[in-house]
């Protein structure tokens, strides 16, 4: 499996693109679908999983999934809210914008090429986080970041008492390598960062 990381810059969210038994990126950013598709080049995307619904996250999906004819997926009710448009909480209104809503398909499944889906609420409603046991990798979204971080839960939908559960979930996984949504990438030892994480948060 590769993992190249787009990092995000401005109010973007971080972008991953995958090579695995599909390939696959990891959200699709906000201004930064130029920078994607460039470091794309010729591999074939399949699909565009969006870890949930906001805007930093989601604004360059249409544009990323026509180019590409690429398949986008979210869990079910992150799904209904960008099918909708749902302003509020997209927090595209925050940024001045009115979001379209997207087609996109709703994530039922609990594996995705190899990663198993985890249900992580607590940053937004439906927050998911991909992990792959093999290979010890995980996909955090906005749950958790490096250094003991976690996502902000004063946001429409968010609920700390839930994100306190989710990471205390992801706590227990085996995770070497960590691909959150913003800022650094964790090459080793992601664990630690997740227990910090959690420390921090029963801390407070
Ligand atoms: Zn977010």
């Amino acid at each position: 499996m590769k993992v190249e990381t787009i990092l995000g810059r401005g109010h973007s969210c971080n972008v991953f693109l995958v090579e695995s038994e599909k390939n696959f990126l990891v959200d699709a950013g906000m201004g930064i679908a130029d920078r994607v598709k460039k470091r794309i080049n010729d591999v074939n995307i399949d699909s565009i999983v969006l870890t949930h619904r906001h805007i930093d996250h989601v604004a360059d999906a249409k544009e990323l999934s026509d180019e590409l004819d690429a398949t986008l997926y979210a869990a079910p009710k992150e799904a209904r809210a960008l099918r909708e448009g749902d302003d509020m909480s997209i927090l595209s209104s925050s940024f001045g914008m009115s979001f379209s809503p997207l087609e996109i398909e709703t994530l039922e499944t609990d594996t995705f090429s190899g990663f198993e889906v985890l249900l992580t609420p607590g940053h937004t409603e439906e927050s998911i986080c991909l992990y792959h046991e093999d290979e010890k990798i995980l996909f955090s979204g906005d749950t958790v970041f490096a250094n003991g971080g976690a996502g902000r839960t004063d946001l429409p939908t968010g609920d700390r008492k839930k994100l306190v559960e989710s990471i205390g979930k992801l706590n227990k996984l085996q995770v070497n390598t960590m691909y959150p949504g913003h800022m650094s990438t964790v090459r080793e030892n992601a664990g630690t960062h997740i227990e910090q994480s959690l420390k921090n948060l029963k801390m407070f």
